[in-house]
């Protein structure tokens, strides 16, 4: 498509969207079952809608904006063990991990280069690495999918920027023995930092919703910076997540000076400039919408939904889950076809499911409910008789 030279007509622009945009899936359809995402509640959407002109590249601008901002942080400060936390709203855990160990990095000596994390680590933690030239040793997972502590502690040299312990990985939802990566931080004075991307919003409310919980944030020692995301697990919207750090002075070593603002002098402690206010302002409505008792209702529910799918998943003949679900992911692999061509045939049929090799996975997220999984286990049911022959 060329530049356009004149303008278009808008019912040409809406209507090439609703023609091109039809192929798109929507989280109302009940066939997305492997995102870690949601569809935005009406309330924060409009919210959203409302003040979309807010740029917190800007705060001088919008220091009202600012201040919720400030607010929010403080807020999941305290439900992460650390009312003083500081921090900022990213546009998700991507950038949320890349400035953890940019952190790592400003506080260490130029040897410390090397990072030590679980295979099962997001994907952020590999192009972190590569932008600023860090070499990251992977460390086998145990039978539970968590790091194997003792290989990690093992790793450990006068090189080590930094140690990374997430709380639900991205494949199954393993959470570390992040108590035990804390003392090891601890203990060798290096940075510890917990990618709680999706487990933020998940391990807080999982014993007052009835089932085992781990500590995984500021109440670990030891623990430097944790990623939490509202936009999977805190059931806002896009674009929102969020690096907290335990101290001010930690979150000081990252801040980008900037002078010439029309709001005035600031600092950025974001890698973006420009950044929408509006996620934030309607990331922190929602929080407030739902309270502890919202997010204990919808854990409560994820978390039966998937443990009740894990049991019937293992029911199935040929159908193996690779682990009893801590979190709301629950993965299985096909004991008996290639798990691609499992993974392959349930996408011929419209099922939205991420595939990670070893086994698939299903993220029982709030758009998740009881019929959507009654209608894919009949269509694994399906595929599985006919494969296996
Ligand atoms: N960390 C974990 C554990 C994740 O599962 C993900 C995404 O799935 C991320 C980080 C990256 O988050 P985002 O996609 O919001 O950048």
């Amino acid at each position: 498509m060329p530049f356009p030279k004149k303008p278009f007509p808008k019912a040409k622009i809406n209507r090439i969207l609703k023609k091109e945009l039809r192929r798109d899936l929507s989280f109302r359809s009940g066939k997305i079952i492997g995102s870690m995402c949601s569809d935005p509640p009406a309330f924060c959407a409009r919210i959203f809608r409302r003040y979309i002109e807010k740029n917190l590249g800007d705060p001088g601008l919008c220091p009202g904006t600012a201040e919720i901002e400030r607010r929010a942080v403080e807020m999941l400060g305290s439900l992460l063990g650390n009312p003083s936390a500081a921090g900022v709203f990213t546009t998700g855990g991507t950038e949320a991990n890349i400035l953890a160990l940019l952190t790592a990095k400003k506080l260490s000596a130029s040897n410390q280069r090397e990072v030590i994390l679980s295979d099962c680590a997001h994907f952020s933690f590999r192009k972190a690495a590569e932008m600023m030239d860090l070499k990251l040793i992977f460390i086998p997972h145990k039978e539970d999918f968590s790091i194997d502590v003792e290989a990690a502690a093992a790793a450990i040299s006068e090189n080590t920027l930094a140690l990374i312990g997430i709380a639900g990985t991205t494949g199954t939802g393993a959470v570390d023995d992040i108590p035990a990566l804390g003392a090891l931080a601890e203990k060798h004075g290096v940075y510890l930092h917990t990618d709680a991307a999706f487990g933020g919003f998940v391990l807080p409310f999982l014993e007052k919703a009835g089932f085992p919980s781990k500590p995984f944030d500021f109440s670990v020692p030891g623990v430097s910076s944790v990623t939490i995301d509202p936009h999977k697990m805190g059931r806002g919207l896009t674009p929102g997540g969020c690096i907290l750090y335990r101290s001010a002075e930690i979150a000081g070593r990252v801040a980008f000076p900037v002078s010439y603002l029309s709001g005035g002098e600031t600092e950025h402690l974001t890698l973006v400039g420009t950044r929408s206010g509006a996620a934030v302002l309607a990331n922190w409505a929602q929080i407030l919408r739902l309270g502890e008792s919202g997010y204990i209702k919808i854990v409560r529910k994820s978390m039966s939904l998937a443990r009740s799918l894990a049991g019937r998943l293992d029911r199935i003949d040929g159908i193996r889950c690779v682990k009893e679900p801590q979190l709301n992911v629950v993965a299985f692999c096909s004991t008996k076809i290639a798990n691609e061509i499992l993974s392959e045939r349930l996408r011929a049929k419209g099922w939205a499911i991420s595939f990670f090799g070893e086994y698939l996975r299903i993220v029982i997220m709030p758009h998740v409910t009881e019929k959507t999984v009654r209608r894919f286990l009949k269509d694994l049911q399906k595929i599985t008789e006919t494969e296996n022959g």
